[in-house]
């Protein structure tokens, strides 16, 4: 069946996507659920029965029971969605996920390939053993990557439950961890657990879109000039360094969380020496060691729902969730960490038009867009994802 082309909803008024949007919730009822990340615009978040971070719209979709989801988020969040809310469906009795934008990538998810990761699974245990090596990946991953993990005894995590999921791999004391893509939450958690510098070692994998996003960084002074060079070599190990280890590290970022700075917290606080900072776990170690609190979004969101009125905080994220805490917390400050809050494009790229679009050929029974992770794909992954739902934060 051809559908219309997204430009045709693009060119009618909000009004009339909205009131076509409402029309198949109603008729669609419990058989239909939209799940929303909490960095979604305001007219999307207004349509969701559930928003979330990414493991409260986990939990969601393991647990949704409809004939289909329509998920608001990235590529890597429909691919949980799908594995998880079709766990024990088969055929006609599975649910269908649909991504308004199903090219709308996560940037980090991107800098950690199954490939990649194999090769250096290899090469680590040609040059210390992989015994008591477990593979921690952050669930902005590739389904790939999940399975990879669940294959190995790993776990999937997210920021809310990290630190749980290293607790749980950590309480055999002889466990590594070999945790990826986002270096920074692995090394924010390692610190937490208390492991010294010299026991984090880096891996660089010689993923191309770690290089291009080093690159914009430096060149707009995120980062300091070199930081491309000195970008080790692919596959590059260091044995002593590795033998040291307790928790090695791939050298991904989320290249918005990049752009935080200690100076920027230095700058609130001079201006507003009342306010409390709080970062995402995401930023570079410095940046969450100099602020007051970290923690996942949902951990932000909390922070800020229980201050006493006047609080005054300052907040380190994604835009749109800073802009959220804005809208709903009229009697506190919320401050933007940085005058430029950086904005995740591809989340930007759901519009009510694209999901009425979406809705539409969900309703009737030919929907684009739809995720599905081949089954041999999605059963190590669920090993994983079910691990990581496990682990409370
Ligand atoms: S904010 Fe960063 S980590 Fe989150 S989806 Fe966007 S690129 Fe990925």
């Amino acid at each position: 069946m051809t559908r219309k082309p997204l430009s045709y909803y693009q060119s009618m008024p909000e009004e009339t996507l909205r009131h076509r949007i409402d029309s198949i919730r109603r008729r669609m009822g419990s058989r239909l659920r939209i799940l929303v990340h909490y960095y979604q615009k305001e007219e999307i978040l207004a349509i969701a029965d559930d928003v979330g971070d990414s493991f409260g719209l986990s939990a969601a979709a393991s647990k949704s029971g409809c004939e289909a989801i329509l998920f608001c988020g990235v590529r890597f969040m429909a691919e949980t969605a799908d594995i998880l809310a079709n766990a024990n469906r088969e055929g006609d009795n599975r649910v269908t996920v649909v991504a308004p934008n199903p090219d709308a990538g996560c940037r980090m998810a991107d800098m950690a390939t199954l490939a990649e990761l194999e090769n250096a699974w290899r090469l680590i245990g040609e040059a210390v053993g992989t015994d008591g090596l477990v593979p921690v990946t952050y669930v902005n991953s590739s389904a790939e990557v999940k399975a990879f993990c669940g294959m190995h005894g790993g776990y999937a995590c997210t920021s809310s439950n990290a630190l749980a999921v290293m607790r749980r791999v950590f309480a055999n004391p002889d466990s590594r961890v070999f945790f990826l893509p986002d270096q920074h939450l692995g090394r924010n958690v390692a610190a937490w657990m208390g492991f010294p510098p010299e026991q984090v070692v880096s891996y660089h994998g010689g993923n191309s879109v770690v290089r291009k996003n080093v690159e914009h960084l430096v060149a707009d002074g995120f980062l300091p000039a070199g930081s491309v060079e000195e970008l080790a070599p692919a596959g590059a190990l260091d044995r002593g360094a590795l033998r040291a280890a307790k928790v090695i590290l791939w050298d991904g970022f989320c290249p918005l969380h990049q752009r935080f700075t200690v100076a920027q917290i230095d700058r609130v606080r001079q201006a507003r020496p009342e306010v409390s900072v709080v970062v995402h776990p995401e930023c570079p170690r410095e940046v969450v060691a100099a602020a007051d609190q970290a923690g996942s979004t949902k951990k932000i969101l909390d922070l800020v729902a229980a201050a006493p009125d006047g609080a005054v905080w300052a907040i380190g994220t994604e835009r749109r969730m800073v802009e959220a805490l804005q809208r709903d917390f009229p009697t506190k400050t919320v401050l933007p960490l940085s005058d430029e809050l950086p904005m995740c494009y591809s989340m930007n790229t759901i519009t009510l038009a694209s999901v009425c679009r979406a809705l539409e050929g969900i309703e009737s029974g030919h929907p684009d867009g739809v995720v599905t992770v081949e089954r041999e794909i999605a059963q190590p992954a669920l090993l994983a994802l079910e691990r990581m739902l496990q682990c409370k934060g």
